[in-house]
């Protein structure tokens, strides 16, 4: 019989890409400096990288910009940029195994995840977008008076794109997948814990054959080659991902250039457990919804709002799952958490659990470090949980659950909205009305009825109030990356 305990441990695999990708050419930084990425399993360095900065940027900027107005891009028929962009898609599917152990070493995500979500999605996201290459056109108008009048959606420009540690690979999708369909040149700058895959991907988008200055990153830091793109006045767009508190910035610094901004920002969503539910089902989501990815995910159902009739024994049910959760080496494919992504992190994390217990909440499990290497948490349930402490307002992004009880759906509605977030929410129930009722009125950009974490390529995703502008995937994400030009000919 086979079992997963027969899986055999993965080697992780070699680093090929460690320099700046600029005009389909590697390079070092300028200044010559690099900086170290870390393995998060065992605190151990993986390579050296090299460190962009504003001279960097301002070369990768150059490329992108050539490439956008003379290079064979801007004349290439946008069925080709499609072809590309399969190709690309083609390429990581060939490669596969070792993207997905790539990602674990960088990450630290387990080796399970990375082959059944993230290499996955990301592959159906680049092909997802290659289909839409083109399928992107304007109107005709009918408009007062002897003239005839059409629009056409032409690219923005030059894009920068920055993006985040938690999902490298697939952030990489969302943001080239969209860009490159709508015929945008891209500036990226992956982030400092986690820029291997995205290098590596740099090295498929040449052999896949996009030109020269189409695809360029730049690995470095927030502050300084971060913030040279956001400030270059020949970057048209910035797309980012990440800390609302970051985009606060990025929205300042952008403002004398006016870029156009698309911000995919955090969140507390609320996931919302009413008495009726099918309690299987719900307790696998609430484990899911919130440990997934070491809690470390964007729209995490981080206040678990559980109705008061069925407090005590699904309290007790999310308790036993959460500690059958097996920690460990991400390469063990039977591993299903790995450590948190960097010291900073796993420091964050544990003096929010730190407050929790200050505040009064009561930790039912977890709530220490596992182990003595590598940044490891065990999985943490809080219960007793009310609104006004820290732990259920500010995210956490850990694997740390806040349960709170509620008794009537007036109630939960109002307190779940009780947020500067509005990304996701989520209810479990199996009465229409009261599912309607709470996707209707809860103010998230998503909201999942008796499922979690379910994506889609093409379903929009992003966030009311301080969790975004925009929404990424879909439709919606492509048109991001388009300007609109109207166009008015007499007929006179
Ligand atoms: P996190 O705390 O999850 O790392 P951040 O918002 O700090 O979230 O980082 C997300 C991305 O934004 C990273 O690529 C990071 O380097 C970048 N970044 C951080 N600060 C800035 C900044 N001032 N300007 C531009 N990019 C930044």
């Amino acid at each position: 019989m086979s079992t997963t305990t027969e899986q055999a441990v993965v080697t992780p695999p070699p680093v090929r890409c460690t320099k700046i990708l600029i005009d389909n050419e590697w390079r070092d930084a300028v200044s010559g400096k690099t900086f170290t990425t870390i393995n998060p399993a065992t605190e151990e360095p993986i390579a050296e990288v090299a460190e962009g900065d504003e001279e960097d940027i301002n070369l990768a900027v150059q490329a992108a910009r050539r490439a956008f107005e003379e290079g064979p891009w801007s004349r290439m028929d946008a069925r080709d940029r499609g072809r590309l962009l399969n190709r690309l898609a083609d390429l990581i599917e060939e490669n596969f195994d070792e993207l997905a152990a790539l990602e674990t070493l960088d990450n630290g995500k387990p080796i399970r995840d990375s082959r059944t979500a993230d290499v996955p999605l990301t592959i159906d996201c680049l092909r997802y977008y290659a289909g839409w290459a083109d399928k992107i056109h304007g109107d005709t108008i009918p408009v007062r008076g002897k003239y005839f009048t059409y629009t056409r959606r032409e690219p923005v420009g030059v894009v920068g794109q920055i993006i985040p540690w938690n999902f490298p690979m697939l952030m990489v999708a969302w943001k080239w997948g969209p860009a490159l369909a709508a015929g945008c040149t891209v500036v990226m700058k992956p982030a400092e814990q986690t820029p291997l895959t995205c290098l590596r991907m740099g090295e498929l988008a040449i052999e896949a054959g996009f030109p020269p200055g189409v695809i360029n990153i730049v690995p470095g830091f927030g502050p300084t080659a971060g913030a040279a793109l956001v400030r270059h006045p020949d970057v048209d767009k910035i797309a980012f991902t990440g800390e609302y508190t970051t985009a606060q910035i990025i929205m300042r610094e952008a403002a004398p250039t006016l870029k156009r901004l698309s911000f995919e920002l955090g969140g507390k969503s609320p996931n919302i457990v009413f008495a009726d539910a099918d309690l299987d089902a719900a307790v696998a989501g609430a484990e899911f919804g919130l440990f997934f990815n070491q809690g470390q995910c964007c729209c995490a159902g981080s206040r678990l709002f559980v109705e008061d009739s069925i407090h005590d024994e699904f309290v007790q049910r999310v308790v036993e799952r959460a500690r059958s959760r097996r920690l460990g080496n991400p390469f063990d494919p039977n591993t299903t958490q790995g450590p948190q992504v960097d010291k900073a992190q796993f420091d964050k994390i544990m003096s929010y659990i730190e407050k929790g217990r200050e505040e009064g909440a009561t930790c039912l499990t977890g709530g220490k470090r596992f182990g003595d290497r590598g940044y490891f948490i065990e999985p943490t349930v809080f219960d007793d949980v009310t609104d006004e402490m820290a732990i259920a307002k500010d995210e956490i992004f850990g694997p740390v659950m806040q349960i709170l009880r509620f008794k009537d759906i007036d109630e939960v509605i109002r307190r779940a909205n009780q947020t500067f977030y509005g990304l996701a929410a989520a209810v479990w129930t199996r009465d229409v009305t009261k599912a309607h009722r709470i996707a209707n009125s809860v103010r998230a950009g998503t909201v999942w009825v008796n499922c979690y974490d379910v994506f889609d390529a093409a379903a929009p995703f992003g966030g009311f109030k301080m969790s975004g502008i925009g929404r990424e995937l879909g439709e919606e994400g492509l048109k991001l990356y388009t300007e609109v030009k109207t166009v008015t000919m007499s007929l006179e």
